[in-house]
């Protein structure tokens, strides 16, 4: 940690310009993923000491904003700016209700959408949910859909000097979503889910190498059948025994989730 180049730039152009000029240099938001790899050694800035860039306090990544049909938010807003905006308690509850069961407030106050997306981790909270809206992530040049975004375990298609600075989302769909873990708080996903029925998505964490849109499942609810979704859903998904669950836990509890999100859906 000692030999790592602290980067603070006052603006997102300063932080792209640094970005592709400064080598081993590693985008810092909340720090509440990066600052544990960094502590615990399992990342090691090349070459030696690296460099963060710091993008906690760039303007031009904090907000929520309304465009049109589209509601915006910020790369390095955090959890408690998306619980608290308004927009987003009447647009997209899902995201709401996904970032309140991220850690316990210290999380929350800190980490960002930014760093789940690029963090990619399989049991991401926030995932299965931009999967189920369907969000388009805003980077420095490009916007790239949330469907082309997870490209392998922990791997994205952001090229190597590139920065997220928006996720959009569509306004105007009712997505339900349900976190399954140990405790309510505090807790890494053993399944968690997202679903919409207008269009059709089943978008599932913890149960494959990425979040995994759970396309069988998808097609039997395009046609309005419920038990065959369930059905298949144990097909779409690869999951694995590790220390949170086994593989036949995460089966079961997917489907019994499913189940109860689709009947609370026809119960309106
Ligand atoms: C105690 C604890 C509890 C947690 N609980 C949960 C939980 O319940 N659910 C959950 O999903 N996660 C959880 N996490 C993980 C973490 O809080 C989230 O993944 C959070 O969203 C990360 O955001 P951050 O801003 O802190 O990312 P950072 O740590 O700053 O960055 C994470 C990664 O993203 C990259 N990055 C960040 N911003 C950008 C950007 N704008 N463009 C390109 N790359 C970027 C960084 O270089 C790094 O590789 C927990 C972590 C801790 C320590």
């Amino acid at each position: 940690m000692r030999d790592v180049t602290y980067l603070r730039p006052r603006t997102l152009s300063e932080a792209v310009q640094l970005y592709r000029t400064t080598p081993g240099c590693r985008p810092l938001a909340g720090g509440t993923d990066l600052m544990v790899m960094l502590h615990a050694r399992t990342l090691r800035p090349e070459p030696r000491g690296g460099a963060v860039l710091d993008l906690w306090s760039l303007a031009e990544l904090k907000g929520v904003r309304r465009l049109g049909d589209i509601l915006e938010v910020g790369a390095a807003e955090p959890y408690t700016g998306i619980i608290g905006s308004a927009e987003v308690q009447q647009h997209l509850p899902a995201l709401a209700a996904a970032a309140r069961t991220i850690g316990a407030a210290q999380i929350q106050n800190r980490g960002t959408l930014g760093g789940n997306l690029a963090n990619a981790s399989p049991a991401g909270d926030t995932l299965p949910v931009l999967l189920a809206y369907d969000v388009v992530v805003v980077t420095d040049r490009r916007s790239i859909p949330i469907d082309r975004f997870f490209t392998g375990y922990r791997k994205t298609a952001l090229e190597s000097d590139e920065l997220i600075t928006a996720v959009r989302f569509p306004i105007g769909r009712q997505v339900a979503f349900r976190k399954v873990g140990t405790r309510a708080a505090q807790a890494i996903s053993k399944v968690v889910l997202a679903v919409s029925l207008t269009p059709a998505r089943v978008a599932i964490g913890s149960v494959a190498e990425v979040p995994l849109r759970a396309h069988r499942a998808e097609a039997a609810l395009e046609g309005g059948d419920v038990a065959g979704a369930i059905a298949a859903v144990a097909d779409d998904i690869r999951p694995i025994d590790d220390v949170r669950s086994t593989a036949a836990y995460r089966r079961a509890v997917t489907q019994n989730v499913l189940r109860g999100l689709l009947d609370a859906f026809a119960r309106g």
